[in-house]
């Protein structure tokens, strides 16, 4: 059977090609509410918001008219050389008065991952013009993700990334990912796993050398890495390591930032309090590519006194601070922090986590595991063991598959199923993810049962 569409002259990101090559790509058409549909007119529940981004609907008006008056205002400018379009500036001060510390610059890019790319190369600036230039080692975690440039494919500490092309560069150094389930010893309550991780951290930072270390990178929640949320005192334990040795702490806020975990930020959430955080996806909801580095009012000094050796700020992108992109970024705050989307992810939350936690009776979960309006099922062959199923049978894809099939978009992170819907999500939405995404395992569950018989 030829399979239209493919192959075709698109490759494709991070996707299977054997399932390509069985039933060809899904083109997707157009979008309504949280829901897409795709060329054959076959609706599906986005229950990943595209990609953790498109939070405030596939057709939002306000949005799209705001993107419409800024294409008719000025369609593109740059912000080098001191020019800039007014809604970047706009942002910017909307973006510091809502940061979850004390900020005052704003610095944009394109992607999260040339957000955290360019954090890298800020702190090794301020390493070299600060008389340290051998401060160029990385701190991140495994599991993280925090992008796929080459610096930030190394931070991320997946090990895909690692056997695909020789990474992560040698400046990087993977901690203990902070998932309790999964990493704890025998009886070791959350909090004494997160003191056992800050131990961890500061023996590292002592081997290394605390001179040695320009940063600590965290995603509040880690999101890619399977929706882990922290172990109870995690950031308290490990907050005066860094803060003891002068490292600086880089919330990598791009699934959590404006409002996914319940709270306006992950670092509100978790007491966390970060020296840099970097914004992406959410914050235009998706409908134009940015990344945002937002730096607190000490990361600011020091940097603006280390650039005037260059007389001006050594790096930026051609279409970062994007007049049009400023403009909806400026809609969508405003529709998640004014217009009430921030209430309803907190007025809808608590009934997405009791039908998440209810899905731990399915027997394929080993852990049902969430905050907000993200959550995860780690499927497991055996509940008591923990132990995975066998990598062949493709539990998690499986499942992703299947929905996909009854109308349902859920995401395949490893052994876990992932979700992550809209904000602008109602409480009988969520029934009805549940109820696809239930039917959904029970019909995988016969199929694997049937496999291992
Ligand atoms: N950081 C985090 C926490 C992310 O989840 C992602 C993307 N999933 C990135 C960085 C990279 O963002 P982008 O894909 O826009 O480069």
């Amino acid at each position: 059977m030829t399979i239209q569409n493919y192959p075709s002259a698109f490759m494709h990101p991070f996707s299977h090609i054997p399932t390509l090559e069985q039933s060809g790509p899904v083109i997707v058409d157009r979008g309504e509410g949280i829901y897409i549909y795709d060329d054959r007119g076959r609706r599906y529940l986005e229950g990943n918001s595209g990609l953790w981004n498109v939070v405030l609907g596939f057709d939002n008006k306000r949005l799209i008219e705001a993107a419409t008056q800024a294409y008719a205002k000025l369609p593109a400018y740059h912000a080098f050389f001191g020019r800039v379009a007014q809604s970047a500036l706009d942002l910017s001060e909307k973006v510091i008065r809502l940061a979850p510390m004390k900020a005052n610059r704003v610095l944009f890019a394109n992607s999260g991952s040339e957000a955290n790319d360019t954090v890298v190369k800020l702190l090794w600036l301020l390493a070299e013009q600060e008389g340290k230039p051998h401060r160029r080692i990385l701190l991140s975690r495994r599991n993280a993700y925090h992008g796929m440039t080459i610096m930030t494919a190394s931070l991320t500490g997946k090990d895909y990334v690692k056997s695909a092309s020789g990474l992560p560069v040698y400046e990087v150094r993977h901690l203990t990912s902070p998932h309790h389930w999964r990493e704890a010893k025998d009886g070791e309550s959350e909090t004494e796993f997160s003191g056992r991780l800050a131990w961890e951290l500061e023996q590292t930072i002592r081997n290394t050398g605390p001179d040695h270390i320009a940063g600590f990178f965290a995603e509040p929640v880690l999101g890619a890495g399977g929706v882990i949320p922290p172990p109870e005192g995690y950031f308290q334990a490990i907050q005066p390591v860094l803060r003891k040795y002068g490292v600086p702490l880089i919330a990598d806020e791009v699934i959590c930032g404006f409002g996914r975990t319940g709270e306006l930020w992950g670092s509100i959430k978790y007491g966390i309090e970060p020296d840099i955080v970097v914004a992406s996806k959410v914050i235009t909801s998706g409908f134009f590519p940015m990344g945002a580095i937002v730096l607190s009012e000490k990361m600011t000094e020091r940097l603006e006194r280390a650039c005037r050796t260059y007389e001006e700020l050594p790096t930026g992108f051609t279409t970062a601070a994007h007049p049009v992109g400023c403009a909806i970024a400026l809609a969508a705050i405003g529709e998640i922090v004014e217009g009430g989307v921030l209430k309803n992810v907190q007025k809808v939350s608590p009934a997405f986590q009791k039908q998440l936690r209810a899905m731990q009776d399915h027997p394929m979960v080993g852990e049902a595991r969430g905050v907000g309006l993200m959550g995860a099922l780690e499927m497991v062959a055996d509940k008591h063991s923990k132990t995975p199923f066998p990598g062949h049978l493709d539990v998690s894809e499986r499942v992703s598959r299947q929905a996909l099939a009854n109308g349902l978009i859920c995401r395949p992170l490893g052994a876990a199923v992932v979700l992550a819907p809209p904000f602008i999500i109602t409480e009988p939405q969520i029934d009805e993810l549940f109820s696809i995404l239930r039917h959904t395992m029970d019909q995988v569950y016969a199929e694997v049962r049937a496999a291992a018989a």
